[in-house]
């Protein structure tokens, strides 16, 4: 596609918003017409790419943007927030041993195809490969796609089997790729058999989809959700401007359904490591009933090292917020650390170190 092309054919894409908001609210549409290729985006955002090999870097990273996600993005501006989290660039080809492909060992260390179980009372189900966005700072980037979840009916099965043998397991996680990318049925199938396993108390859904596609929450989906209890829901907003009327909405319709939603930022070099910003982010958040739970440290994992901040950055930010926001606002600045037992706050680290 020519330069010229590939604009028109997003400027297009983008207008959709205003003249068939009947298709821009269709999250069928959204995933149809997400953006796969970096360099078309290059014609209409102003990066500090432009003269980067994109190409290079999605031979490796693939890319996906939602039109929506899309839409936040402020044209020509070079440091975007959203920009930075949906765009590849040649940093990511950056090597650097610090930075592993899979610096928690997930896919080494599964204790049966697509079940990660680090801890004894809970455990990770991978259910889905797929995302409504491509992150660039996921800690899953190497390993997604590479066959590690669980796809078909006969694999569920066998999880299924191996939590019921594990007794002390109480909570599971529902994790991918993004659960929400799921056909409700499926997730209903998924949710409805943990729930019959008498020991899984709590079930968890970690799902980026209220930011980068908020019209996947539909009225179907709530009301199969709230068919499950007890089930919580993270999400990962990681700027104020990612908390949009679409975005807010479609949180305030989880939580009416009875279903509480928690927000886990990842702390990114140049998007959310200024105080102004993350206390922004906070206040918004609890103003929409979203808890301000974790803020994570990036994981040092290979293609996202230079979104990593230096531990100070949280451990002053923390400080800072604790002196000028209240407690419901307050997030907890932790790392999740390789080869370690649970997670560990910025404050212990920086202490250590
Ligand atoms: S939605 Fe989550 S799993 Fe998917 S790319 Fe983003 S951070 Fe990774």
């Amino acid at each position: 596609m020519t330069e010229e092309k590939s604009m028109n054919n997003i400027i297009e894409i983008l207008y959709t918003q205003n003249s068939r908001p009947d298709l821009w609210n269709d999250w069928q549409w959204q995933l149809k017409n997400s953006v796969i290729s970096g360099t078309q985006l290059l014609s209409v955002f102003k990066t500090k790419d432009k003269d980067g090999d994109i190409k290079e870097v999605e031979k490796k990273y693939s890319t996906r943007i939602t039109p929506y996600y899309l839409s936040l993005i402020a044209q020509e501006a070079e440091h975007d927030p959203v920009l930075m989290q949906c765009l590849p660039t040649s940093e990511e080809l950056t090597e650097n041993d610090k930075f592993k492909d899979d610096p928690f060992e997930e896919a080494e260390n599964m204790s049966m195809p697509g079940v990660i179980h680090r801890y004894k009372d809970r455990l990770v189900l991978l259910v889905s490969d797929m995302c409504a966005m491509n992150c660039r700072h996921c800690t899953r980037k190497n390993i997604l796609g590479n066959k590690i979840g669980l796809y078909a009916d006969d694999e569920l099965q066998k999880a299924f089997n191996y939590i019921k043998g594990e007794k002390d397991v109480r909570e599971v996680l529902i994790s991918g790729g993004d659960p929400f990318m799921l056909e409700t049925a499926r997730l209903d199938y998924i949710l409805s058999s943990l729930s019959e396993i008498e020991h899984v108390e709590v079930m968890r859904i970690g799902t980026r989809v209220p930011v980068v596609l908020p019209m996947r929450i539909d009225d179907e989906l709530c009301q199969m959700l709230a068919r499950h209890r007890p089930l919580w829901i993270n999400t990962q907003f990681n700027h104020p401007v990612e908390l949009t009327e679409y975005a807010v909405k479609a949180s305030d319709k989880l939580i009416r359904v009875g279903i509480p939603v928690s927000n886990q930022s990842v702390l990114l070099k140049g998007i959310n490591d200024n105080i102004d910003v993350m206390r922004e982010l906070c206040l918004k958040l609890q103003r929409n009933m979203i808890r301000p739970y974790y803020v994570f440290q990036c994981d040092p994992v290979a293609g996202a090292g230079h979104f990593e901040a230096d531990i100070s950055v949280g451990i002053e930010m923390e400080e800072e917020l604790r002196r000028s926001v209240g407690g419901l606002a307050l997030p907890r600045f932790v790392a999740d650390m390789p080869n370690s037992k649970g997670k560990i706050s910025l404050r212990m680290l920086g202490s250590k170190a």
